[in-house]
């Protein structure tokens, strides 16, 4: 029988942890698999370091991992994927949104297909803002323009993997992992999983714009190179528009058909208008050069402060 890991990151969620083990625990115990869940405390500030420590002193099947202080969503599935040695592994959020009910019908269908990863897609979301699901939907749409690899969309971290990509995934070593596009690239058989998306059960969302924006570049600049090609476009368009004003304007001058004198307006739109393509390219080439520094730098990901039942 195969080991199943749950991996939930947590980042101040004493809101909902309690719940969120009581209902995932109630579906793991009807399975007939050895399991577990690995809770990663993102160095919550509230008392999710106390309560998971209490489940995990009267359940030795919870592990937690406790960072030094916030690193992110992204590190925590990082370092609850690498601390994980079951055959197959879940990431799911803390919040409910992604239903652990739905676990059983999960591991049936990797079965079933025999899949290395079941990745599940939200058919609908509640409880989320008109904003949310815009920026969301229009991320998704965008991410595969953008990259080189296609990505299922509406797709969050929820989802089903084996050990056989959980192993790939350790030797990654880039320090920006954008993961759900990381599990796509890694390949093997993956097949979708069609689900609703629930409303939080409590709490805030830790996704506040500032972290969307940034999770959202992430992807970008890790995956795409294309950012660098639109900067080398709009660089050829500005010199293919300057060389037809120019041409127009010396005509216009020796055939009396423009008077460029009364140029004031034009000269100061166009200098604000090349300004600012060139600060804009200069800028997406600054956003690699920022990740070539962080790369280089080779800085662990995440800090663990403490281990429980490992
Ligand atoms: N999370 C985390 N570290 C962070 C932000 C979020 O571990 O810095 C966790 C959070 O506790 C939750 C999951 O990541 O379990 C997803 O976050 P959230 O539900 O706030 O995001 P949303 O569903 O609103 O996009
Ligand atoms: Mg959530």
């Amino acid at each position: 029988m195969k080991k199943l890991a749950v991996i939930v990151p947590c980042y101040n969620e004493e809101a909902v942890i309690t719940e969120s083990y009581r209902r995932t625990k109630k579906v793991l115990e009807a399975l007939p698999n050895p399991t577990e869940i690995i809770y990663i405390n993102d160095g919550s500030r509230d008392k999710t370091r106390e309560i998971l420590n209490n489940i995990a002193a009267s359940d030795p099947s919870v592990k937690i991992l406790h960072f030094s202080r916030n690193f992110g969503h992204q590190p925590a599935v990082t370092a609850g994927i690498n601390n994980c040695d079951a055959d197959l592994a879940i990431i799911i959020d803390a919040d409910m949104q992604d239903p652990p009910e739905l676990i059983p019908e999960i591991l049936a269908l990797q079965e079933k297909e025999n899949a290395n990863v079941v990745y599940c897609v939200r058919k609908s979301r509640e409880g989320e803002s008109a904003f949310k699901l815009f920026t969301a939907k229009a991320f998704y749409r965008v991410m595969n323009y953008m990259s080189e690899v296609h990505f299922p969309l509406d797709t969050g971290d929820f989802r089903l993997v084996d050990r056989k990509v959980m192993d790939e995934f350790d030797r990654f070593k880039e320090r920006g992992k954008y993961i759900r596009g990381l599990i796509s690239w890694v390949g093997f058989h993956q097949v979708p999983f069609y689900y609703e998306r629930e409303a939080r059960i409590a709490g805030e969302t830790k996704y506040p714009l500032s972290k969307m924006v940034k999770f959202a570049s992430t992807a970008m600049l890790y995956f795409s190179k294309k950012p660098l090609r639109l900067a080398t476009s709009l660089g050829f368009i500005s010199v293919l528009v300057g060389i037809v004003l120019a041409l127009w304007f010396t005509l216009g001058k020796i055939y009396g058909f423009s008077n460029a004198e009364t140029g004031w307006t034009s000269i100061m739109t166009s200098v604000i208008f090349f300004g600012g393509v060139q600060l804009l390219t200069v800028g997406v080439l600054g956003q690699y050069v920022g990740i070539l520094f962080d790369e280089i730098k080779a800085r662990p990901e995440y800090i663990i402060d403490e281990k429980k039942n490992f």
